[in-house]
């Protein structure tokens, strides 16, 4: 099993499984103002996810001021812990967390401080 550290500024703590990781990202960490559309997203994974997913590549580039070699990096990240990732194990850890999962319909089940 690997280890998976969470790559959010100033953090770096690590975990024993992604979903773990993930569920840190969502209750530990503030939430993300999507810098493109205003939209509140968990930070981490789960921005990276929003930015690529909801926006385009060149949105992303444009109003994050970021470069290929960045764009790249995150592409990783998000194939690496979409490929690792168990959905279920999320909801649980979620629950765990006593926090709605995030989901994919734009951003209204808003996480609330
Ligand atoms: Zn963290
Ligand atoms: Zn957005």
């Amino acid at each position: 099993m690997s280890a998976w550290e969470c790559g959010i500024v100033d953090c770096g703590i690590v975990f024993d499984t992604v979903e773990a990781l993930l569920a840190h990202q969502v209750t530990d960490h503030a939430s993300h103002e999507c810098e493109i559309c205003g939209g509140h997203v968990p930070e981490g994974y789960f921005a990276i996810k929003h930015a690529f997913h909801k926006h385009t590549r060149a949105e992303y580039v444009r109003f994050y001021d970021a470069d290929a070699a960045a764009v790249r990096r995150r592409e990783r990240i998000l194939d690496a812990v979409t490929t690792a990732v168990d959905p279920a194990a999320l909801d649980d850890q979620l629950d765990d967390a006593d926090r709605a999962p995030p989901t994919d319909d734009g951003g209204t089940n808003l996480l609330s401080p």
